[in-house]
């Protein structure tokens, strides 16, 4: 073996195992204005094959459709009102999001749920709003990309209304045993993020990761937020990208006790079949 093949030998070692998808980006977010190309070939060096986008305002759903668009086969977005901005969900407002959600680089509708954490909308706005959702994603038959913050009796209450069973990913879960039960039980995919890398704040959680079956069990970075604490050396802008996804996936493997190479193939294999995405 030549030292060049030797030097190969060693890349491919390096590189993660098997194909990431990372299923909560917000790549539509300013800070990636400056280098938002640059962030999707390091997402893809890194292993992370494709992205959804998320959508949290009518504005942002627009830029996420549209990088999908110049990515064909590896940017995906999602088109909903997060409910923060719940008080823009406004009867007109609805029939535009409708018309974003139809489109086919669209493979959900969310954002969409409850934060009664920061409750920067009123609650009631925040309900109507979360209906009004749910309602679309039915009419068009796309699953649901959900958040949900402080507010969990009210959320499944109105998760039970909608339907028995749930087609949609509780994104950025953070919660406990009991939480993950009711949400395993309404039918969801658990979308776990760098919160789990936190030694301050994420233990609770890995406790909780053989728990999910490998079906339902999604990774995501929610970038540009949730940078992960024990990513070393640490970005001096502190800004998560996608490119990170491979710390998170080691963190669950680890809190599975199973190959990282089995939880990159399933949480992949699930990705794709939630949001019905081709093999990149
Ligand atoms: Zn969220």
């Amino acid at each position: 073996m030549s030292d060049h093949s030797t030097a190969l030998a060693s890349l491919a070692a390096a590189a993660p195992a098997a194909a990431l998808i990372d299923i909560g980006i917000n790549l539509a977010h300013e800070s990636f204005d400056a280098d938002r190309d640059a962030v999707i070939v390091r997402a893809r060096d890194a292993g992370v094959v494709q992205m959804v986008v998320t959508g949290s305002t009518l504005a942002s759903s627009m830029r996420a459709i549209a990088l999908a668009r110049e990515h064909p086969r590896t940017l995906f977005a999602t088109a909903g009102v997060h409910p923060h901005h719940a008080t823009e969900l406004t009867g007109a407002r609805l029939t535009e999001l409708e018309e974003l959600a139809r489109q086919p680089e669209v493979v959900a509708v969310g954002e969409c749920g409850l934060d009664y954490f920061r409750n920067l909308s009123p609650h009631p706005a925040q309900q109507q709003a979360f209906h009004a959702q749910l309602e679309l994603a039915r009419r068009i038959a796309k699953p649901v990309f959900l958040h949900q913050r402080d507010a969990h009796g009210d959320f499944t209450a109105i998760l039970r209304e909608h339907a028995a069973v749930w087609h949609g990913v509780a994104h950025c879960f953070t919660g406990s045993a009991a939480e993950l039960q009711c949400y395993l039980e309404l039918g969801l995919a658990i979308g776990i993020t760098g919160w789990i890398c936190d030694e301050r704040r994420g233990t609770h959680l890995a406790a909780l990761m053989p728990q999910i079956p490998p079906a339902r069990l999604l990774l995501e970075t929610d970038g540009p937020y949730l940078l992960p604490r024990d990513l070393k050396p640490r970005p001096a802008s502190r800004r998560n990208e996608p490119a990170y996804l491979p710390q998170v996936a080691r963190a669950v493997a680890r809190a599975r006790a199973e190959p990282l190479e089995t939880l990159a193939r399933s949480s992949t294999a699930a990705a794709r079949a939630l949001f019905q995405l081709p093999v990149a």
